[in-house]
């Protein structure tokens, strides 16, 4: 109970992005689980850029992810991380505002 150990990328498996040099591809692991590793990462609807605010919003959409997962849990995988981009904002915020 209340383990905060669920990040996106533990839903995510990563490899070389073919057209971004600076970011990855992250293929989704429910999806490789459905289809397959060779089929899930050629397929655009299996895998997003590995940016935090892409996987977020791919997992809402990811069917398989919303079969393998009940709802609560969905909500409370995507939630947690919500917490965490908050943090990150607040982060950069309060840098930024103490220069200037
Ligand atoms: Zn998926």
């Amino acid at each position: 109970m209340g383990k905060k150990e669920h990040k996106f990328r533990s839903f995510f498996t990563l490899t070389e992005h073919p057209t971004n040099k600076s970011n990855k591809k992250a293929i989704c692991i429910c999806c490789i689980e459905a289809n397959g590793y060779e089929i899930a990462k050629d397929n655009k609807d299996c895998w997003t850029t590995n940016i935090f605010k892409y996987c977020k919003l791919y997992l809402k959409n990811c069917l398989n992810f919303s079969s393998k997962y009940i709802e609560e849990e969905q909500v409370e995988i995507l939630a947690l991380d919500e917490e965490e981009i908050n943090s990150i904002k607040k982060k950069s915020c309060t840098t930024y505002n103490s220069k200037y």
